[in-house]
């Protein structure tokens, strides 16, 4: 099969295949994820794929790289003007006012695990489909439920086994805060605002702050001595900052005071944080980002309703764990391969394997009927613990041979037995049957 152009047929620009060994790291990773975010008592949702483009305007901010730039929006057969998902947060406090949460106890806990789309230039961590593990804590304002996200985010990477990450925090005030500093950061930027990179005099109007952290070698020169928020937030912002780090000191995990950190997403309100590797720089590297979005779901229509959340970038976090050696081998799917010889072998083949899965031995057969030979280089290549040979005349006498691959050792065993010494041996949890 190839596309209009002859050429063979390519994953879009920009996204990739996850292919098993990729996929065995993700799956390790949401083990840990999902099993620390049920210990801080999180609940699971996931919401449509797509959703009404306006959700996304509105409450990721009609002036944001994503909605500007980045959305996949189309309209559908019924004329209907919608997006693939861009980001998390929105879908999931857009259920939170569809599903009346508000009744429920606060703050509502939500985790998902939910590919996220976005028209980015594609590079190295860097794509146009990629993965998130987010949650959301809505409902509440509390330091404490802030300090509860970061630690959640922390140990996530910690139980994984990483331990070369920092978490950078600071606060970005509300509304109010920001109306007095905005005027100061940019009384600071404009004698220089036709020599700063062209994309960062586009946010000048819209979201001046992210003068701060831009990457551009443009700009940056004109970043030193810029006012910093930190210096300006209100009594009342500051203290909630204080709070939030008295939490994490409590808590004892570590944190690096990063008053240049913004978000680049409009709905962010006070605390943000990012993890990031300890020892490198540049934004492709954040693996998990998040902050406090007390203006969101007001934005969506809701009433005031705070929240806060994270989302960690799976294909990030998989090569991060790659880099330092501690992504998993991909599973040995394999504990038996099934080698067959001479006629009708393969029909008694075929029910040794079921046989075996239901006892959650994983078993497959050698297929294709190749020579006992290549059928046993197969086995060993596969990983699998045991062969089972079956060979017909054997099969006749009601016995097989089971060859262990590590020692080569062989032994033969009643047919009867196969199933029971195998199980004993290879430990996946046994098969129930749904009835049962
Ligand atoms: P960045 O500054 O790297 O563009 P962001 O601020 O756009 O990140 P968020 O929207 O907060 O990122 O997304 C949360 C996390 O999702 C990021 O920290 C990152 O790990 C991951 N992520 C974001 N965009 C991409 C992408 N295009 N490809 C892969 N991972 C991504
Ligand atoms: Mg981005």
């Amino acid at each position: 099969m190839s596309s209009d152009s002859g050429r063979p047929f390519q994953t879009p620009r920009g996204t990739r295949d996850l292919l098993p060994e990729d996929h065995a790291i993700h799956t390790h990773i949401l083990d840990h994820a999902r099993n620390q975010a049920r210990l801080a008592g999180f609940g699971f949702i996931e919401p449509p794929t797509f959703e009404q483009a306006e959700l996304f305007a509105r409450g990721v901010g009609e002036g944001t790289d994503i909605v500007e730039k980045e959305m996949y929006i189309f309209e559908d057969r019924g004329g209907e003007r919608l997006a693939l998902r861009p980001e998390g947060t929105a879908s999931v406090c857009r259920a939170y006012l569809q599903h009346g949460m508000a009744n429920l106890s606060q703050p509502v806990k939500l985790a998902y695990h939910l590919p996220i789309f976005r028209y980015e230039r594609p590079q190295a961590g860097r794509f146009r489909q990629h993965t998130q593990f987010g949650v959301e804590a809505i409902g509440v304002r509390d330091a404490a439920l802030d300090a509860e996200v970061i630690d959640l985010g922390w140990r996530i990477a910690e139980t994984l086994g990483l331990s070369d990450l920092k978490i950078l925090i600071n606060s970005i005030g509300d509304i109010e805060d920001r109306r007095a500093y905005v005027p100061l950061l940019k009384d600071h930027f404009e004698p220089h605002i036709e020599r700063i990179a062209p994309d960062d005099q586009a946010r000048w109007d819209r979201a001046p702050m992210r003068l701060l952290d831009s990457k551009d070698d443009r700009t940056r020169p004109y970043q030193d001595g810029a006012p910093l928020i930190t210096d300006h937030l209100r009594p009342e912002s500051a203290a909630y900052y204080d709070a939030v780090k008295s939490h994490l000191e409590a808590i004892g995990i570590p944190y690096e005071e990063t008053p240049t950190l913004v978000r680049g997403l409009d709905y962010y309100t006070h605390t943000v944080f990012e993890i990031v590797p300890a020892h490198a720089d540049g934004s492709q590297v954040t693996v998990l980002a998040g902050g406090r979005y007390d203006g969101l779901i007001e934005q969506i229509g809701g009433p005031p309703t705070p929240g806060i959340g994270f989302g960690m970038g799976l294909e990030r976090m998989a090569h991060h764990l790659r880099e330092q050696g501690l992504a998993p081998d991909a599973d040995a799917s394999t504990g038996v391969l099934i080698a067959t010889l001479g006629e009708g072998a393969d029909i008694a083949a075929s029910k040794i394997a079921g046989d075996l899965r239901r006892q959650g031995v994983a078993a497959t057969l050698a297929f294709g009927g190749r020579s006992l030979k290549a059928q046993l280089r197969q086995a060993n290549r596969s990983g699998a613990r045991y062969a089972v040979i079956a060979g017909a005349r054997d099969l006749a006498d009601g016995h097989v041979t089971i060859r262990d691959l590590q020692t080569s050792d062989q032994r033969q065993v009643e047919l009867g037995d196969v199933v029971g010494q195998l199980a004993g041996e290879l430990t996946n949890p046994p098969y129930t049957r749904p009835q049962d």
